[in-house]
């Protein structure tokens, strides 16, 4: 997946909002956008009238650049692609190496969509319900994140209702 914005310069006080719409966890797993997205499904933020594309924002900042020139590309193992904020998922790379990646992507896609379950980093107004009334019923934390493959910092912000707390 390709995603180029060389237009603003990231700061500090850029990186932060980002920061403030995902949750670092796991390395190995994927950390979704819990903020907005444009109408592409592209995970944005807006900050003085100027949208940000997110995950270039937080990739860059985790190198310590402030802009480039190079595509964001996401690795094909990565389970939530255009949606996860997880840097170790994500690298710049080359218009060339791009689309070689895009014919992976593909070739991976076509290998294990068979008989995968649906994954379910996207949480929705149900299955948030959901996880509370488990939460109720018993299952702990550790549980449900696994049961529904997101992090455990995510199901314990979304039982406390510091997420989702409009349902
Ligand atoms: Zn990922």
């Amino acid at each position: 997946m390709t995603d180029v914005n060389r237009d603003h310069e990231i700061n500090f006080a850029i990186w932060q909002i980002a920061e403030s719409y995902f949750i670092e966890d796991d390395p190995n797993i994927c950390w979704p956008w819990l903020g907005g997205f444009d109408s592409r499904g592209t995970p944005r933020f807006k900050k003085n009238k100027i949208y940000y594309k997110a995950r270039r924002v937080i990739l860059l900042h985790h190198l310590g650049l402030k802009q480039s020139d190079l595509y964001l590309l996401t690795k094909p193992e990565c389970k939530l692609q255009t949606e996860c904020c997880n840097w170790n998922h994500m690298f710049l790379g080359t218009p060339k190496q791009s689309t070689a990646l895009l014919i992976d992507s593909r070739r991976h896609d076509s290998l294990n969509r068979k008989g995968e379950k649906h994954p379910m980093h996207i949480l929705t107004e149900e299955k948030v319900l959901t996880i509370r009334a488990e939460y109720a019923e018993g299952m702990s934390y550790t549980e449900l994140s696994h049961k529904y493959e997101v992090a455990y910092v995510l199901i314990i912000k979304i039982i406390n209702r510091e997420l989702w707390n409009h349902i």
